[in-house]
């Protein structure tokens, strides 16, 4: 069998429960081609867009690539996890060492540095940074049609591996919530988007496998109740740690463990994502259905970081002939978010260390 090129696609919080012939054409008519789970695949913890990314990008859970929310405690303060990047190696650096291409194009530009894109042969927005002119979308993300673009004008097409990242539908659903009309509006829409994509990977489609994911899905926030302030309750309660408010979670560095966090009011349930030397935790904690973590987050009608957002949609198609395999595999166990890149270094033979 040739070696294939891959390209791992994500529509950023593409719900499974939208994938059909109705709203999703394109997707549907690839599915036909390859397979999916129906079910869907299982985001890492906290169901949040760099933590999957960087599990993408590495095959490991956060607790080894260190990305645990969007944001990342440094020690002193919480910064954007693209300033920090993935620890360990990447598929981008395992491609590199095996002399094969790789290129990363995204439309959520932090991407780049949650990844460790700039590792690729390529990669788009250049050191992470959106340039002034770029089309956007309506939370200011660059458009999918620049993505496309990109695509179109760049040499990323030709890699070995590709990774492309649709920012829309998650500003869609954020902006509207999972639910509302324009929501279905514009996921119909982007499943064009997704069509001029596949038509630029049609001429070399029997050398391609093409996954199509999403990193995981939204929830509807719920106006009428109050936001946690997960540092104040840490406060209130004579805690220590350091906390930070993100969508419908919150994370505790040096936390003292999920059983006490869980003790929290209005908490429902916690997890220790890692434990430290000494005894204390990095702690995930959520609340109930539509509830999010800090004030800020509620002026949206949709957030995700919950386990119950945590399903992504798992699909493969494409021409080469690996991909009836891989079909088989993806619907016989819902597929795991730390699953891909293995995948991928096994079919090009990539030397990815765990
Ligand atoms: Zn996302």
């Amino acid at each position: 069998m040739n070696s294939p090129r891959v390209v791992f696609l994500i529509e950023d919080s593409l719900p499974n429960g939208r994938v059909g012939p109705e709203l999703t054409p394109m997707l549907w008519s690839l599915i036909g081609e390859g397979g999916w789970n129906p079910n869907g695949g299982v985001s890492v913890l906290a169901s949040s867009t760099y933590p999957n990314h960087a599990t993408f990008a590495t095959g490991r859970d956060v607790a080894s690539h260190r990305i645990f929310t969007n944001d990342v405690w440094d020690g002193e303060r919480f910064v954007c996890s693209s300033t920090v990047g993935p620890v360990g190696d990447t598929v981008f650096l395992a491609a590199k060492r095996a002399g094969r291409s790789s290129a990363a194009i995204v439309g959520d530009q932090t991407m780049v540095g949650c990844m460790g894109a700039t590792d690729a042969d390529v990669h788009w927005p250049p050191a992470g940074v959106l340039p002034a002119t770029v089309e956007r979308d309506c939370l200011g993300y660059a458009a999918n049609s620049a993505v496309i673009e990109q695509l179109a004008s760049s040499s990323a097409l030709d890699a070995d591996v590709l990774y492309i990242h649709m920012n829309d539908p998650d500003s869609t659903l954020h902006l509207f919530g999972p639910d509302a009309p324009e929501t279905v509006d514009r996921i119909r829409e982007i499943d064009d988007d997704l069509a001029a994509i596949v038509e630029m990977l049609r001429p070399r489609w029997d050398d391609t496998v093409l996954f199509i994911v999403s990193d995981h899905e939204q929830e509807a926030v719920n106006q009428d109740l109050e936001p946690i302030n997960l540092l104040e309750e840490l406060d209130h309660a004579g805690l220590p740690g350091h906390a930070h408010n993100e969508g419908t979670i919150g994370i505790v560095y040096d936390s003292p463990g999920a059983a006490v966090i869980k003790q929290l009011g209005l908490i429902e349930d916690a997890v220790d994502l890692d434990l430290n030397e000494d005894g204390s935790a990095i702690t995930l904690a959520w609340s109930g259905q539509g509830r999010v973590f800090g004030r800020s987050n509620k002026t949206l009608a949709g957030q995700h970081g919950s386990p119950r957002t945590r399903t992504q949609v798992a699909t493969v198609s494409g021409g080469h002939a690996a991909v009836g395999d891989l079909a088989t595999l993806l619907a016989a166990r819902r597929p795991h978010a730390t699953d891909y890149a293995q995948l991928i270094a096994t079919l090009l033979g990539l030397p990815l260390n765990r």
